[in-house]
């Protein structure tokens, strides 16, 4: 998105300190130290190795073997659970984009809880990258939602609209983050590097569709219900002090498989695939439903979308 794009210091790609230090001197000492609190709390809990990585981007394979093995022994040290990290790169021609039926989203919830276990949330916050609103009828308004609804769903008078990122193919998260921490990659899902972002919690405010979370205490999970199977750049356990946010679960749907959420829907509302396969599913309702994206005025060009029968 180019129109209104914030004015934030950019850090180019040096270690991490550099881009703390780089953005000392842009922001000013007392907005960048407000800025980054959560950094400096975050990093008396890091490792040496952790805080001279380099960026994801920036990374030889060997370097990212290091990298991987390093928290898959953080995994077994802090949570006493045997992970396994991959490095889940996109498949090349694929294009991946999600819509919900909402005709016959019944706002059970599955999905949020799917989310939660998938993706090793903090089981004391109860986190999921999921929201399911309940909307008046008859308004597509994201804004006059209620999360906090309770009873027996659904109700007269109201649908259900789940909520997780869009996966915006011009996401303002991106624009503003000032140490390139978080990007789009080929198959549109767009990724966070935990061990390079600062915490700045900028990303988190540009987001229109309140889709980022921030980690302000250590993410607890019970070694016996911890997920193994895990992504650098998706569901491995995120540090304190960083922003984290759905990847279409990119450590399962790169592999093959399709999102937790989706599996999890015993509605059938959820279609995910690949746009770019002319037989897909997804392709069918995108070019036979009327679709609807979320606060289209934006210009953030959602790669989800929602349709009714
Ligand atoms: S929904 Fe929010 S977090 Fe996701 S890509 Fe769009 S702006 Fe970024
Ligand atoms: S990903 Fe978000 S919180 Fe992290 S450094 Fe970038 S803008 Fe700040």
């Amino acid at each position: 998105m180019t129109a209104n794009k914030p004015s934030l210091p950019i850090v180019e790609n040096f270690s991490r300190r550099a881009a703390v230090k780089g953005g000392f001197a842009t922001l000013g000492a007392a907005s960048f130290v407000a800025a980054i609190s959560p950094l400096r709390h975050a990093a008396q809990n890091s490792s040496a190795g952790e805080f001279m990585q380099n960026h994801y981007t920036e990374l030889t394979p060997e370097q990212k073997s290091d990298v991987l093995a390093r928290l898959e022994s953080e995994a077994k040290e802090n949570y006493g659970a045997d992970v396994t990290i991959g490095d889940d790169r996109p498949i090349p021609g694929t294009k991946f984009v999600y819509a919900i039926n909402l005709s016959v989203c019944n706002g059970n919830g599955k999905c949020v809880e799917a989310c939660h276990k998938e993706n090793n949330h903090d089981r004391a916050t109860n986190q999921s990258y999921i929201r399911v609103l309940e909307m008046p009828v008859g308004t597509m308004d994201m804004e006059q939602g209620s999360t906090t609804y309770t009873g027996i769903v659904p109700k007269d008078g109201k649908f259900y609209l789940p909520v997780q990122c869009q996966q915006c193919d011009e996401p303002p998260c991106v624009d503003v983050c000032p140490v390139k921490a978080t990007w789009k990659e080929e198959d549109g899902i767009v990724v966070v590097d935990y061990n390079w972002c600062i915490g700045c919690r900028y990303c988190e405010a540009a987001c229109p569709y309140h889709a980022r979370r921030f980690n302000w205490k250590k993410p607890e999970v019970p070694a016996e219900e911890i997920n193994p199977d895990q992504s650098y750049l998706s569901n491995r356990i995120r540090p304190v002090g960083v922003v984290e946010k759905c990847t279409y679960c990119l450590h399962r749907t790169r592999r093959g498989k399709l999102p937790a959420c989706l599996e999890a829907c015993p509605t059938g509302a959820r279609v995910f695939g690949n746009i770019l396969d002319k037989d897909s599913n997804i392709r069918w309702i995108l070019e036979n439903k009327r679709v609807y994206i979320l606060k289209e005025e934006l210009g953030t060009k959602p790669a989800f979308f929602y349709y009714f029968d």
